[in-house]
């Protein structure tokens, strides 16, 4: 990365705000259900307070539309990560996150204490990218470090905004993101295959152009499979499918061809008689989806095929679903990949929040080489653009 890191910064005893993304998912009591994001913030945290900095937190939760809501408070965030901090370490919550009585609890806190503001969200200034509120961002501290990862590439005042008045560089987690998707995906070692799955081609056609040119193979699954045997002329059923990508998908296939990137679709499927995990399922060839039943998940032959197009990768990245998993039914397409993927001795970066949810089911997260933490912001990498977020930072030559 040509930007600076944390360590290359002097935040000795500074006030260091650090842009988390703890927007964590709260269940209807508006508890935590699951703290990844929280505990993925840590080794930044550490640092600085092993520097005896004044850490200052901040982040969104949820989309309160730029008003104070209760409901997206970071005061549960705030008793979380006391959970996880030394016991002498002093979490405080604020009770916003600019103005001058949040200042002022600046100026009163220890050297070695955590602040967390209030949730920036409660103010419009941020998703408009407000300069203003990024000003007032900025006044709060000497440093600015970008942790939040997930949420860079969004075009917020707290994301592209503050950098403009600070100096400011990348956290562990910004750091460790994006060193992993360059080594998977721009510097792999090979063979390295893609694994792309879930519903839409269109969300996902600047990927597969990206992809073609970078990988050695690229495997479809899920129901973006559709559109490209519709586009071969395979009939497929009442399946999902866009109409519209017809042609595009046609293109995408040419510039793999030309690109030398091998192209694997499904080669059977289980189908079902409609959208239900109760209704009749059978497997079928690929050339033989019945007319009025849906395509919900690859068929053991694909897991087959599949698994041999894996068994000689050095890299493996996965975005997508390769069925409908969250219905127990179709589910066995994806758990057969991740089977797979565990336990091939490839380097796996795995992205995208219905990936990330599958390995949590399947209770294999820790067998994977890494699980981004970022799912737009992933899918951005994916398709080969940069991250507002992190181009905001300060580069090493100017510093
Ligand atoms: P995406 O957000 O594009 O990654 O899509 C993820 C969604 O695709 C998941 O909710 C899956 O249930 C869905 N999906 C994957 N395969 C199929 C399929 N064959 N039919 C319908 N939905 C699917």
């Amino acid at each position: 990365m040509d930007k600076l890191f944390i360590k290359e910064l002097d935040v000795h005893k500074k006030k260091v705000m650090i842009r988390t993304d703890y927007n964590v998912p709260l269940d209807e009591e508006g508890k935590i259900t699951d703290d990844t994001r929280i505990r993925a913030t840590l080794p930044t945290i550490d640092f600085l307070l092993d520097e005896k900095a004044k850490v200052i937190i901040a982040s969104h939760l949820g989309r309160p539309d730029g008003k104070v809501n209760p409901k997206y408070s970071l005061k549960p965030v705030a008793r979380r990560l006391q959970r996880f901090l030394d016991e002498k370490v002093r979490v405080i919550m604020a009770d916003d996150c600019i103005g001058p009585k949040v200042k002022k609890q600046i100026e009163e806190m220890n050297y070695g204490d955590v602040l967390v503001l209030e949730n920036l969200r409660f103010h419009s200034g941020e998703e408009k990218n407000d300069p203003a509120f990024a000003g007032e961002l900025a006044s709060l501290c000497d440093v600015f470090i970008q942790d939040a990862f997930g949420n860079c590439h969004r075009k917020h005042a707290s994301m592209v905004g503050i950098d403009s008045f600070i100096p400011s560089a990348a956290g562990f987690l910004l750091k460790k993101e994006i060193d992993y998707f360059e080594k998977s995906v721009n510097q792999p070692m090979r063979p390295v295959v893609a694994l792309l799955g879930g519903a839409k081609v269109s969300d996902k056609i600047k990927i597969i152009e990206n992809l073609s040119k970078k990988m050695d193979k690229i495997l479809i699954g899920g129901a973006m499979a559709f559109t490209f045997l519709k586009a071969q002329g395979f009939g497929i059923g009442k399946s999902l499918v866009e109409d519209s990508m017809l042609d595009v998908v046609k293109d995408l296939m040419d510039i793999s061809r030309k690109n030398g990137t091998k192209l694997y679709l499904p080669v059977d499927f289980v189908v079902a008689e409609k959208f239900d995990g109760r209704a009749e399922t059978k497997v079928v060839p690929y050339q033989e989806i019945p007319e009025r039943w849906i395509a919900l998940d690859i068929g053991p032959a694909t897991t087959k095929l599949f698994y041999e197009a894996l068994q000689d990768a050095k890299t493996i990245v996965w975005n997508g679903p390769m069925g409908a998993f969250e219905i127990d039914a179709f589910s066995r397409g994806t758990y057969a990949m991740i089977d797979a993927v565990t336990s091939s001795h490839a380097s796996t970066i795995v992205g995208g929040g219905d990936t990330d949810m599958a390995f949590h089911k399947a209770g294999k997260t820790h067998e994977v080489s890494f699980i981004s933490t970022g799912g737009g912001a992933f899918l951005k990498l994916l398709e080969g653009s940069e991250l507002p977020g992190v181009a905001s930072l300060s580069s090493k030559k100017k510093a």
